[in-house]
């Protein structure tokens, strides 16, 4: 039969494909990241196209019934990067910003992130664009079942077993879980992680990103000679990974000097009090007004002199502008792409700032959620000591390989651990060859 557009017309269209996954800022910051990698891994042209672009990207649309009678219809996406090294994981975000660009560039992190800390996963990420904090429980409940339902061709835990992130807690993961077993017609916990504890979830991971953050501030530490006890911290972001962040490193001795949320920043330089701050948090829901400290501009606070500085808030909040004026000697990527590329180059140029880059800072998230579905799938628990210490064995050899890499080949630690990371999966899909 006659093809109606020809080979030009679908060679033109593979291409409109990439330019509308590079139109989002976010997909075109890790596309760059990952071609200034293959540059130094020296990647053939066919691993460079099937490492940097994702295997699937799926869309569903789903409609809900809202409380008062009507139907909204909202889209929801999951990409899933690479199953080349086994299932996709990855969170999945609900927030009015959601597009298919942004979760697909966080799926190639996570991609990254798995294969640097050598869990057998390949990176997943998805998302709702929604806005949740204008939908009562039972829309958001609604909203999931259905997304999972859309989902089940897609997902199980030798496919993609999703997370937590921004948006969605340990509640959503519940009813992914149900919905999915409902379906399966056994309870399966090992679809997703971050679930509760009541339904077989992990001992420790809750706290599992922010402590990571806070262990590998205190590797660095120990790296460039400074006593952790004493050292000075500012943390931007108070929520899940900026809190245990902050709390993991007073407990070490360290003191938090500036914390900031998304209403404003506080500062007090003796060391402010975290485990009062906490209360106060949960109390009044933002960090500002606490009594303990003083209010602070949460942009200056940035570039304050400091030890460590933890961005655990949002992405791109070190960029061009302000990179030239930081004031800390290790900054700790709490989250995922709070650096920009430019501010890389400022940063790369001074080189008095030792960076420990976001898919090896934030990685302790996905390592106990790996525990987490490999407890899962044996039907065994672990407690949290065993959770905490097989974690730190973990960040610790990666920190050390990422450390090693850098100095050995004279490149920034960004560069060292995602080319660490992306010779993994390219490696590993070199092995397997392609199919046919
Ligand atoms: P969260 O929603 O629990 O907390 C986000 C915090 O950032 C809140 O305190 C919020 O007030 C604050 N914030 C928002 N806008 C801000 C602004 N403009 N200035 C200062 N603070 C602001 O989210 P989270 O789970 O802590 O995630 C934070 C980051 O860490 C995200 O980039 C996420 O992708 C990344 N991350 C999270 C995990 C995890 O396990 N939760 C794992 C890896 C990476």
């Amino acid at each position: 039969m006659q093809n109606p557009h020809g080979v030009r017309e679908f060679l033109r269209l593979n291409d409109i494909m990439r330019d509308e996954l590079l139109k989002n800022p976010v997909f075109a910051m890790a596309a760059e990241q990952f071609d200034k990698v293959a540059d130094f891994l020296d990647l053939s042209d066919e691993l460079r196209e099937r490492c940097k672009w994702p295997k699937r990207l799926i869309t569903v649309t789903v409609p809900v019934r809202r409380d008062d009678g009507s139907t909204e219809l909202y889209f929801g996406h999951r990409v899933q990067h690479h199953l080349t090294r086994g299932p996709v994981k990855g969170g999945l975000r609900y927030h009015p910003a959601v597009d298919l660009g942004e979760v697909a560039a966080l799926a190639m992190w996570m991609n990254w992130k798995c294969a640097l800390m050598d869990l057998p996963y390949g990176g997943g990420k998805g998302g709702i664009c929604c806005d949740p904090r204008n939908m009562s429980i039972a829309e958001l409940e609604r909203m999931t079942r259905r997304f999972t339902m859309e989902m089940i061709p897609f997902i199980g835990p030798e496919t993609d077993v999703m997370a937590p992130d921004m948006g969605t807690n340990e509640q959503t993961m519940a009813w992914i879980t149900d919905t999915y077993s409902t379906h399966a017609g056994h309870l399966e916990p090992a679809i997703v992680t971050g679930k509760p504890l009541t339904l077989q979830g992990s001992a420790g991971r809750t706290q599992a990103t922010g402590h990571g953050v806070a262990f590998l501030a205190s590797s660095a530490l120990n790296k460039l000679d400074l006593p952790v006890r004493g050292s000075t911290a500012i943390v931007q972001g108070f929520g899940n990974v900026g809190s245990h962040a902050a709390q993991t490193m007073a407990s070490y001795g360290m003191k938090v000097i500036g914390i900031s949320d998304v209403n404003g920043a506080i500062w007090n330089p003796e060391g402010i009090d975290v485990k009062a701050l906490k209360a106060y948090e949960i109390e009044h829901r933002t960090v500002v007004g606490f009594p303990g400290a003083e209010p602070v501009d949460p942009a200056k606070m940035l570039t304050e002199p400091c030890d460590v500085l933890a961005p655990c808030a949002l992405d791109r909040v070190i960029h061009g502008d302000n990179a030239g004026q930081l004031q800390c000697k290790i900054l700790a990527e709490g989250a995922n792409g709070p650096t920009t590329p430019e501010a890389d180059r400022i940063i790369d140029a001074r080189g008095d700032i030792f960076v420990i880059p976001d898919i090896l800072c934030n990685a302790g998230g996905v390592t106990v959620s790996y525990f987490e579905w490999v407890q899962n799938l044996q039907r065994f628990q672990w407690t949290e000591r065993e959770v905490i210490t097989k974690l730190e064995t973990r960040l610790h050899a990666s920190f050390e390989k990422v450390v090693g890499f850098a100095q050995r080949n004279n490149i920034s630690q960004r560069t060292a651990a995602q080319a660490i990371a992306i010779k993994t999966a390219a490696d590993a899909k070199a092995a397997r060859g392609m199919f046919p």
